[in-house]
């Protein structure tokens, strides 16, 4: 097989390991080595590699229908857009499906287009993709430099400072697009009651609330949706990674008026929402529904927190559920991510400090006390 650099494109850098199997959160490299697989396809497979519901699913549907495109409704769309229905709890939501984050936020943008306003507001170190759309509103200046111009009129409020809010968002502003963690920052979470003060504000001069559940939707925080925990309804919530339990699948969902603003014609995708990635996350919305499955997340979560803050070297460990940043004393986050490659653990160096995790929601008391031992030993090898 030819090397990697003589394949692809720059843009990843060259990965050090070729993952050629797994199994829940384990996964075999091509030497042969078994890894934790911590990092989850960076939050994306919920129920972690060839899950049996999973891999059921996706043969059925595979052999029953492939794919119909936009011309016709399938029933796992249709089953699929009923559930994330009532999971929002809110009859006015309807649903965009597409492949990706990204396309999920550009969904978003063009609805508030037609709105008639233009003006988005968006946060400092925000993540919200990288297409065009999606990186204008990306708070990221080293990840959009290199592609100015972006669509204009996008301003950024410091994530967390409700005292910017009355000042930015105006009756001139189409959206506000927040996260309710900001993941790839690294696990950054705002002063409770940030996303209500937002709410209250987009109530007041009549803009769209986008929640940006890419990263935090699905269970991954122990909640079905990140904004959950502040009692909101959005306006738009955006979905991807763990939606298709692995598979590649986006939503976008408007409630009330922005339910309604696209027109036939307005928009699509020919992949979005196909009958194989839906049947998939059918399959995983049923596995997250089992009793205390998502209250399992949540203690978890604490526990990461709890065990892991008291480690030598570590900070804070901060999140919820199972989307947690472990914030080192040092500067040393990927000699540190390096050292639990060593020792068999896969996670990644948020930013140069930080350490994110985002395991499969299946991963086991037994997973987070061996994490925990090698992140403990790791800490003390790179001190
Ligand atoms: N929004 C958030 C919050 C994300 O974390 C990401 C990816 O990390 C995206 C959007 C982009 O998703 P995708 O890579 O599927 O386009």
């Amino acid at each position: 097989m030819r090397e990697w650099n003589e394949l692809f494109m720059a843009n990843y850098g060259t990965p050090r390991l070729t993952l050629v199997s797994g199994s829940g959160n384990k996964v075999i490299d091509s030497q042969g080595n078994e890894y934790l697989d911590f990092l989850g396809g960076i939050a994306t497979n919920i129920l972690g590699h060839a899950h049996p519901a999973i891999i059921e699913a996706v043969t059925k549907q595979i052999g029953e229908l492939t794919h119909v495109s936009n011309f016709y409704a399938h029933p796992k769309g249709l089953q699929l857009a009923e559930e994330l229905q009532q999971l929002v709890g809110v009859t006015s939501a309807r649903t965009f499906f597409c492949n990706s984050g990204a396309e999920a936020n550009e969904a978003a943008l063009k609805i508030s287009r037609l709105t008639g306003r233009k003006r988005i507001v968006a946060f400092t170190n925000s993540f919200h993709g990288r297409t065009m759309g999606a990186l204008s509103m990306t708070g990221q200046s080293s990840k959009r430099a290199p592609f100015l111009p972006l669509i204009p009129d996008i301003k950024f409020l410091p994530f967390g400072d409700d005292r910017a809010l009355k000042r930015g968002i105006t009756k001139r502003t189409a959206m506000v697009i927040v996260e309710p963690i900001q993941g790839e920052a690294g696990v950054i979470l705002p002063p409770q009651g940030f996303l209500r003060k937002i709410r209250e504000r987009c109530d007041e001069t009549g803009t769209l609330m986008t929640v940006d559940e890419v990263q935090t939707g699905m269970g991954r925080t122990g909640e079905w949706f990140g904004y959950q925990r502040e009692g909101i309804i959005p306006d738009i919530i955006t979905l991807a990674k763990g939606l298709g339990g692995g598979l590649p699948l986006g939503a976008t969902i408007g409630i009330g008026k922005a339910a309604g603003l696209f027109q036939a014609g307005s928009h699509g995708s020919t992949f979005g929402g196909n009958p194989t990635s839906a049947a998939a996350a059918l399959a995983a919305i049923r596995v997250l529904r089992e009793e205390n499955f998502l209250k399992r997340v949540r203690l978890l979560g604490e526990r990461l927190k709890t065990d892991g803050s008291s480690i030598a070297g570590v900070r804070e460990v901060r999140g919820e559920g199972l989307l947690i940043g472990i914030e080192l004393e040092a500067a040393n986050a990927q000699a540190v991510a390096q050292a639990l490659e060593q020792r068999k653990v896969l996670v990644n160096a948020a930013n140069p400090s930080t350490i994110r995790i985002a395991p499969a929601l299946v991963t086991s008391g037994v997973d987070v006390e061996r994490f925990l031992g090698c992140l403990e030993e790791s800490v003390g090898q790179v001190r």
